[in-house]
């Protein structure tokens, strides 16, 4: 189970509460069945079967945590939608938009034995207009003999190929050892400057609002940073003055740019989301007050907890809202939102503008929880407190203790409590809800980790 996530260190780096390192973010594009899963798997080093292509299947997770040589960094599978034969273009187009704004490093995957398609010679053009680093992988060079398919691939002018079996592990390391040669430690596309500006993700389903929000933020005077000085793209983030403070939004190429895809258009902008909150610090989730809370608002809620990112919750569109559907709101967000009763809320018009300036509050608000750090003292005299007042119920005749805790990790706050078993799920939550009562951490998620000591 999750929450029984072991660490396998525990430090205490007090230089982590300034500094967060946002790691590198490489992402895999290519079409359908040139294998794109079986290399994402090779590349985790998960011994499970590879996930098959299963044509119109879509996943909700987009994004995994790798390493290589002790080197760590986000691996993004932009492969998940699977399109049928007319939307292949599209669809691997999409993909290719979404890597060149958001990774630091693209993988661009060929079949070998099919060759390049005009598909790949399309995705080419784009690729080679990024200014990323991409890597030509040739797949399904499964021996020694298949080599010269993989380099008739020269021809598609991103240089040398790299030929690979995803399957057999053929070639892949020695992939993965130039790859980190050019990738950054730190992701570069995030640009994450001690004491620069604080780094946004506005998020939310479609029509919710991001780009009036955005709008009305930046206004005027909008301060465009082109992050690709010399190129012909546009800005991938913006920085914009809000509350006399700079912020950073960031992908905001990714709300101006509306892609209307007829189809996978969910999973494009699931990826977008991930991405995005691989950058961002804190994230706004919009809400449209005038719809239900849906599914669709729930899985990107879940999606920035999962992220371990600073929430704040939007909810837009209250110029539009009347007493009646005011109190349908209240009961929705008891239901669909009471997990993250902890996230400020704001009530906002991005249309009018009206109210906007109480996200700064908020954000602010947000990002210090998530940077909180509670001296070890001071934690251990907090569970000493309420260890004594609520001991741990005895279970089959065991009583579960908590010998000692401190705090890992800020942002977001991560607590490792070093126990005699495992703690049940409610003490758990009864130790989170304690957190909260005392120390706030409004607006951040808390990560409570365990060693059991048998
Ligand atoms: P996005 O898809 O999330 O970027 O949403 P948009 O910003 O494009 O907004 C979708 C529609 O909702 C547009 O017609 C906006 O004018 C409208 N809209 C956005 N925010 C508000 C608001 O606060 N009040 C009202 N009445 N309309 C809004």
């Amino acid at each position: 189970e999750d929450d029984y996530d072991v660490l396998d260190t525990v430090t205490e780096d007090p230089d982590a509460i300034r500094y967060l390192p946002a790691l590198p973010v490489i992402a895999i594009v290519g079409r359908p069945n040139v294998g794109k899963s079986a290399l994402v798997n090779r590349i985790l080093g998960r011994r499970e079967a590879v996930v098959e292509d299963t044509p119109g299947v879509t996943r909700d997770r987009v994004s995994y945590k790798g390493e290589w040589n002790d080197r760590r960094f986000t691996l993004v599978d932009t492969g998940g939608w699977e399109p049928d034969a007319r939307g292949i273009d599209a669809s691997v187009a999409a993909q290719a938009e979404v890597a060149i704004d958001l990774c630091d490093v693209v993988l661009f995957v060929v079949d070998a034995m099919v060759g390049a398609t005009s598909t790949d010679e399309q995705v080419v053009r784009m690729l080679r207009r990024a200014g990323r680093p991409v890597f030509l992988v040739a797949n399904k060079v499964d021996d020694s003999r298949q080599e010269p398919e993989a380099a008739a691939l020269w021809n598609l002018g991103l240089g040398e190929p790299h030929p690979v079996s995803a399957i057999h592990g053929r070639g892949v390391a020695d992939l993965l050892d130039d790859i980190m040669k050019v990738l950054p430690t730190v992701s570069a596309v995030a640009k994450d400057e001690v004491g620069g500006p604080r780094r946004v993700a506005i998020l939310g389903r479609p029509n919710v609002g991001k780009s009036s929000l955005l709008n009305k933020s930046a206004g005027e005077e909008r301060v465009v940073v082109n992050e690709l000085a010399g190129t012909t793209r546009d800005p991938v983030d913006e920085q914009v003055e809000l509350g006399g403070k700079v912020w950073r939004f960031v992908d905001t190429a990714g709300i101006r740019r509306r892609v209307h895809m007829a189809q996978g258009a969910d999973f494009y902008a699931s990826l977008r989301t991930s991405a995005a909150l691989e950058k961002a610090e804190v994230a706004v989730v919009l809400l449209d007050v005038t719809q239900p809370i849906s599914e669709q608002d729930v899985r990107i809620i879940d999606l920035v907890l999962e992220s371990g990112r600073a929430l704040v919750l939007a909810f837009n569109k209250w110029d539009l809202l009347d007493d009646e559907r005011r109190r349908y709101l209240e009961r929705e967000v008891e239901q669909d939102l009471a997990h993250v009763a902890w996230a400020p809320r704001v009530n906002i018009s991005a249309r009018t503008g009206r109210h906007i300036e109480k996200l700064v509050p908020a954000l602010e608000l947000a990002l210090e929880s998530w940077d909180t750090r509670i001296p070890t003292g001071k934690f251990n005299a907090f569970l000493a407190e309420l260890t004594a007042a609520h001991p741990h119920p005895v279970r089959g005749g065991k009583q579960p203790r908590v010998l000692f805790g401190t705090q890992a990790a800020s942002r977001p706050p991560t607590f490792v409590l070093f126990t005699t078993g495992f703690l049940d799920p409610g003490y758990r939550r009864y130790i989170q809800r304690r957190l909260r009562e005392i120390y706030g951490f409004e607006g951040s998620p808390i990560v409570l980790n365990m060693r059991v000591r048998e």
